[in-house]
């Protein structure tokens, strides 16, 4: 094994130019200086600031929906989208098994449980297909709401998240939303400049959500968005990310439990340097997929993940896929021991603890996958 990876290792080297090569790190240059620096002088640095209002038209405009919501990351704005959307306590929200941790805690902060599903080797993301079947066997329509017949709660919605980038099957997901009466909430906290079909993914569902966290394609150091087409539900969104403040000159009336999740000035002018620079990232991590896929060629049984063909990705992690002969341990230890560093994709939800004991589909897709992914080196360099 080792003569084959340790010329893959001297090339990521020679690439990066780096002795150590990180999984992925920010890029910065001197427009996020600047456009901090004014919030230092000015001295809006916080809940209030022109680059907050700058971010949100700015990402909505990318993304090709009426509105975006800033907040502090990912997670807050999936656990807002999950709540505006209508999902309430108790209720089950379909997801992939397959994901980062936030997508299932969101669910949890919502106050509902979330029930796993299957992925598909094509994109590695949410199987609607299989979604389909599932739904067949183990759910009824009561009215306008879909009971799970096993655990007799209402299932409430689906969240897709596109992996590392690569969009789901779009069409056939909401074919099946539209057949059992699901709500779509798209977690596309990792496809900020990835296309389903020329449409920017996080415009699909009734409302959805970013991550600006540090290791994403554009960061705000931390942060998130809410992005929809519906006015009435950003306006709700953005009053539940601000304490739910009835507006006032002097008065502070709060008409529910709020959240304190917006977004600091600061933050946002980070992203507004970083969001007119997602272009050029997006190309230069497609030369990174190139290099990486003439790389493989040389190495058996390893394959590098290609977006689907319905897709343009933003390819935000680069991912090889192991054939089942290999073992993906000792290909991490070899690489993250030579400088390289190297991770496996997440461990299943249901394999964790506080999840395991959730409502879930056959997984066996994800557990086979999960023994053959391996996240390699990322950061776009020119
Ligand atoms: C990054 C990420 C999030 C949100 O993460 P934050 O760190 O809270 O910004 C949510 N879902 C997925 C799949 C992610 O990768």
């Amino acid at each position: 094994m080792n003569e084959q990876w340790n010329g893959f290792v001297q090339s990521v080297k020679s690439y990066y130019k780096q002795d150590f090569v990180p999984l992925h790190e920010p890029t910065f240059n001197n427009k996020e200086l600047e456009y901090v620096t004014d919030c230092v002088k000015t001295g809006w640095v916080s809940s209030v600031g022109a680059y907050v209002t700058r971010f949100e038209e700015d990402l909505a405009k990318m993304v090709g929906v009426k509105r975006a919501v800033a907040v502090v990351n990912g997670t807050a704005a999936l656990h807002i989208a999950l709540k505006v959307a209508g999902v309430k306590p108790n209720e089950e929200v379909l997801m992939p098994a397959l994901t980062f941790i936030a997508t299932a805690n969101a669910v949890s902060y919502a106050g509902a449980v979330p029930h796993f599903v299957d992925v598909t080797e094509r994109s590695l993301g949410l199987d609607p297909y299989k979604l389909d079947k599932y739904l067949e066997k183990i759910a009824v329509k009561q009215g306008n709401e879909l009971l799970n017949k096993e655990t007799n709660r209402v299932i409430r919605a689906v969240v897709p998240m596109h992996t590392f980038g690569h969009p789901v099957e779009l069409d056939e997901l909401i074919a099946v939303c539209d057949k059992y009466n699901l709500t779509l909430v798209e977690d596309a906290a990792e496809s900020l400049g990835s296309y389903y079909k020329g449409k920017h993914t996080g415009s699909f569902g009734k409302i959805n959500a970013m991550s600006f966290n540090g290791n994403k394609i554009a960061t705000t150091g931390g942060g998130g968005a809410i992005l929809t087409d519906d006015e009435a539900l950003a306006d709700y969104a953005k009053h539940l990310t601000t304490t739910a403040k009835v507006p006032h000159h002097w008065e502070y009336v709060h008409d529910e439990i709020g959240y304190n999740y917006r977004m600091p000035n600061i933050n946002a002018a980070l992203g507004c340097a970083q969001l007119e620079k997602v272009p050029k990232f997006i190309d230069m991590k497609r030369d990174l997929t190139r290099f990486y896929k003439d790389l493989v060629k040389d190495i058996e049984s390893v394959q590098l993940f290609e977006e689907p063909s319905y897709s343009n990705s933003n390819y935000w992690l680069q991912t090889l896929l192991l054939d089942s002969s290999m073992n993906r341990d000792e290909v991490l230890a070899y690489l993250n021991d030579n400088g390289v560093m190297s991770r496996p994709i997440w461990q299943p939800m249901h394999y964790l603890e506080m999840y395991k004991d959730c409502p879930r589909s056959d997984l066996s897709v994800i557990e086979d996958l999960n023994r053959r992914i391996i996240n390699v080196p990322s950061t776009p360099v020119k």
